[in-house]
């Protein structure tokens, strides 16, 4: 009798996040069945106790705050074949690393008796504690975009990144514009393709979590925003929500 050949194996990981994107995984309905048949998950930190076995592909969702969460990425980059960042936090650090600057503020402001104890470090993308073989962005991910990149992985190949602006999708869902015909101030034109435009389809301008293609023009945008009645403040935050560093 021959041998059932090996199964790759899986492993998800959440760090400091919401668990939106294993959220997402875990309701990939019939998908998952076709995923659960071509992988076997070995780790699932929010949902199963280790199996010990070390995965060949590591998806991370989450920002780092935590030195044990450095710790632990260090030592799963030696493990895996490929190390993925999944959803914006991972990707970018997310909404949670804005504004550096005020986070103090922030802090004394929602918790007035604690926040001066609070010993979270300010969030960080995966990247910059481990190297990152692909990065999925999404805030949530994308669910058949996910199960796209994992079908280049599970072949071996690292897929291309589209790098082609979010209005590329929009028209071909056959979606009016609604920056163009509506004046709302949609991300569309400078944000990475890749989520299959999942707000303007339901009429509400994106809000660039998929972060920008290279090359985006966001002088251009920025102008265009002006022309719609936009105040500097307001562009400033449609810019900021998954942008901010600075
Ligand atoms: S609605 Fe937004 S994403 Fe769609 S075409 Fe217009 S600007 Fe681009
Ligand atoms: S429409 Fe924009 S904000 Fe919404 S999921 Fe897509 S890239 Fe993210």
């Amino acid at each position: 009798m021959t041998k059932a050949k090996e199964k790759p194996r899986l492993g998800l990981y959440s760090l400091t996040s919401c668990s939106g994107d294993i959220l997402e995984i875990t309701n990939l309905e019939e998908d998952l069945l076709k995923l659960l048949d071509l992988v076997e998950v070995v780790d699932l930190n929010v949902a199963m106790p280790a199996t010990g076995m070390s995965p060949d592909i590591a998806l991370v969702e989450g920002a780092v705050t935590q030195a044990g969460e450095a710790g632990f990425l260090r030592g799963l980059r030696k493990k895996v074949k490929y190390l993925v960042a999944i959803g914006t936090c991972a990707c970018t650090g997310g909404v949670v690393a804005r504004g550096p600057k005020k986070r103090k503020g922030w802090l004394r402001d929602v918790y007035p008796e604690t926040g001066e104890g609070f010993i979270s470090g300010f969030p960080r993308p995966v990247s910059d504690v481990v190297p990152v073989d692909f990065s999925i962005p999404g805030c949530p991910i994308e669910k058949g975009y996910l199960m796209h990149c994992l079908g280049y992985l599970l072949r071996g190949v690292v897929p291309e990144v589209p790098n082609y602006p979010l209005c590329m999708e929009c028209k071909m869902k056959g979606n009016e514009c609604l920056l163009r015909y509506r004046g709302l101030p949609c991300l569309g034109p400078v944000t990475r393709a890749g989520c299959g435009a999942r707000q303007p389809s339901v009429g509400r301008p994106c809000d660039g979590c998929f972060g920008a293609y290279e090359d985006a023009n966001r002088e251009a945008l920025t102008e265009i925003f002006r022309q719609i009645g936009l105040g500097e403040d307001e562009i400033k935050k449609r810019f900021d929500l998954f942008w901010e560093r600075g």
